[in-house]
């Protein structure tokens, strides 16, 4: 991709000088493609669906008559609709927190609870797939934080974790306190991840393999949103993963400073 630069000239009033801007835009144009992109598969994303809908819907009306097809037929469109539902929540919530500040005024967020509710919210698809889920480590140990977006980053770690891991396996979420982070591991014994995809799956819509991803229901989405929400609340995720045994997420938050959360705490008291 060439350099090319955007070029302003402005006389400096009375001093005979002119100012020359050179301004790169090599990076405009990245960002710009990678934009254009982002709503070409979002119109590709949305479309498949509706267009599954709309095909379905016609051939129920020709399978009147035969009201084992129709409920085939109509099983299914519930399933399309809850594809679209999905993907225009995971829209609205990545357009509410990419690009936002990091977090003004976050609040105390008790990590037991949000590991607790992440894995209640699992617990059916888990079952259903013999697969054991196990939480240890977040008893008593709190960040600051938006609670409903930690719990949204973590369900979809664990979400994730389950959809891509064989029969009889196990989950495991886990959370331990280093001297400056609280780390928060989901950790699975599945699929793995090819190392050549390793830096690309938080970007938006990027499947390993999107055959998969579209059969467990998956957006393409889900990564990108936790990416966002860690950078939010200035913390990162990472990824460990070997193709065949499984694959660690982590979510690294700084650690409260506990004499700021002691005054808090003095504060909540008055
Ligand atoms: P999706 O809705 O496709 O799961 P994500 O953004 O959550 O979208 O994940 C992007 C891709 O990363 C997935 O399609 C899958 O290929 C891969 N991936 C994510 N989590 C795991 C995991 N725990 N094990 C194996 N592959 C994973």
């Amino acid at each position: 991709d060439a350099t090319s630069f955007a070029v302003r000239v402005a006389p400096l009033g009375g001093t005979g000088l002119v100012l020359v801007l050179a301004e790169d835009q090599t990076e405009h144009r990245r960002v710009e493609a990678v934009r254009r992109d982002f709503v070409a598969n979002i119109s590709h994303e949305l479309k498949t669906p509706v267009g599954a809908l709309s095909l379905l819907a016609e051939t129920v009306q020709d399978a009147s008559d035969d009201p084992e097809a129709v409920r085939r037929f109509t099983d299914r469109m519930q399933t399309e609709a809850s594809r679209l539902t999905a993907l225009i929540q995971d829209l609205i919530t990545l357009s509410r927190i990419q690009g936002a500040e990091p977090m003004a005024e976050p609040t105390r967020v008790d990590l037991g609870a949000v590991v607790d509710e992440a894995l209640d919210a699992v617990r059916m698809p888990a079952d259903a797939n013999g697969i054991e889920l196990v939480g240890s480590g977040a008893e008593g140990i709190t960040v600051l934080g938006d609670e409903g977006l930690l719990g949204t980053a973590l369900r979809n770690l664990i979400a994730n974790a389950v959809s891509y891991s064989p029969k009889d396996t196990r989950v495991a979420v886990s959370v331990a306190v280093t001297r400056s982070t609280v780390d928060i591991s989901v950790a699975d014994q599945g699929i793995g991840i090819p190392q050549q995809d390793l830096e690309r799956i938080f970007e938006r819509f990027y499947r390993v393999d999107a055959a998969r991803s579209r059969a467990t229901g998956g957006t393409g989405l889900g990564l990108a949103i936790v990416k966002h929400i860690m950078t939010h609340h200035r913390g990162e995720v990472t990824v460990w993963s070997k193709e065949g045994s499984g694959s660690t997420f982590t979510l690294r938050l700084p650690r409260p400073d506990d004499r700021g959360l002691d005054a808090a705490r003095n504060t909540d008291r008055q």
